[in-house]
């Protein structure tokens, strides 16, 4: 079986746990933690970074510290990964629902204008509040999908207008840029990324909480670390235990000095999917919204009807063909949460193919792979 997406460990992955381990450096303090950081930080043009257990924790301890708490709203497009929105109900709160866009599959801006425009007021407290349930709006939750920025320079100027906080998903967005600017540059108060074992670079499971402003990214640092003041089991606030272990951030930082190779590898993997598939009848490409420079985590083709049978049969071919994101609306926690309409993302998300796009997937397995598919279409077309 050719796999979707596998771990690609030819680096120093091996060299640098056998250094945790003889360093007894095992746990959550160690010079790889810090190091780790570093280099995120630097990859990501972040003045600061945290490294977390995951990327939903990093995600939970970010809205968290822009201050996300109980019965509040916020703002998340439904076509996501589900952890972004347990991110938000971890924290007491809620995910008020939007569309994607076809051009990007990120959040609909002008529905998101319209939306705070028409539904929200502010009380007297000054607090923004969506008029249909009284709730306070406490954040907007940029997605961007499939490492593709979400179309920054509007949501900003929407986020200051009306005061708001941004924390971006940016799980598999590490390498990406929006009109040249590095991703932890786009105006997200913090941008939170994952290093599952299925992203680009992965350490094994971990996440990282990026940001320009030294006090909030300290506030991150402070709430994934039991929020512990001092030496003496001493805690302010109810903090979490998120950090990413050494043994965790010795596999990072193997992987982030591959970063760049590895973004190259998909973004060539996802134009050759584009350039053999995209033209056959019915098939459309993934997009690339010419505002970014996508990471292309995931590549594959937009397929004309359901995937079911496709996936089977190329399963059969020894291919891992996959469907990708089911929307929050249609997910069994969300399903009641406060919504606007769902078009594009009701119309697309059934028929998103994904196909093996592993950093080391060979020129020969990717010629299969479009061979299966351009083979299963021929012989749909007969039947
Ligand atoms: C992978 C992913 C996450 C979750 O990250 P974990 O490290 O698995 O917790 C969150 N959001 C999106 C969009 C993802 O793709």
């Amino acid at each position: 079986m050719i796999p979707l997406a596998i771990p690609n460990l030819s680096g120093n992955e091996a060299r640098y746990l056998q250094e945790c381990v003889e360093s007894t450096f095992v746990s959550s303090v160690g010079p790889f933690v810090d190091r780790f950081e570093q280099m995120v930080a630097e990859a990501s043009g972040a003045k600061f970074a945290v490294a977390t257990s995951a990327g939903t924790t990093g995600l939970h301890a970010a809205l968290a510290a822009v201050g996300v708490g109980r019965d509040d709203l916020v703002m998340l497009p439904a076509f996501t990964f589900i952890a972004s929105a347990n991110a938000i109900a971890q924290c007491g709160a809620e995910p008020w629902l939007f569309d994607c866009t076809a051009e990007s599959w990120t959040i609909n801006v002008p529905q998101l204008q319209q939306a705070l425009e028409t539904k929200t007021h502010r009380n007297q407290a000054g607090d923004l509040i969506h008029t249909p349930t009284g709730k306070r709006i406490a954040a907007i939750l940029p997605v961007y999908t499939l490492g593709m920025p979400a179309d920054m320079q509007p949501i900003v100027t929407l986020a200051k207008h009306y005061r708001l906080p941004i924390v971006a998903d940016a799980a598999a967005a590490l390498g990406a840029t929006y009109h040249t600017t590095p991703i932890a540059q786009l105006g997200a108060d913090l941008t939170v990324f994952s290093f599952n074992g299925n992203k680009t670079v992965t350490a094994g499971g971990g996440g990282a909480v990026v940001g320009q402003d030294e006090a909030l990214v300290k506030r991150v640092r402070h709430l994934t670390t039991t929020a512990r003041v001092g030496a003496d089991y001493d805690h302010d606030v109810v903090g979490f235990n998120y950090r990413m272990t050494n043994l965790q951030a010795a596999v990072g930082c193997a992987q982030m000095e591959q970063l760049e190779g590895f973004v190259a590898r998909k973004r060539a993997i996802a134009t050759r999917y584009t350039q053999e598939l995209a033209s056959l009848p019915g098939c459309s490409p993934f997009p690339t919204p010419d505002w970014c420079d996508s990471a292309c985590w995931f590549s594959g083709v937009i397929w004309p009807t359901e995937t079911k049978e496709i996936r089977e049969a190329l399963r059969a071919e020894g291919v891992d063909a996959r469907p990708f994101w089911k929307p929050m609306h249609l997910q069994k926690p969300y399903r009641d949460c406060p919504r606007e309409g769902m078009d594009v993302t009701d119309s697309l998300w059934q028929h998103v193919l994904t196909l093996p796009c592993s950093t080391a997937l060979t020129d020969t397995e990717q010629s299969n792979v479009i061979q299966a598919v351009k083979d299963y279409a021929a012989q749909e077309k007969a039947a």
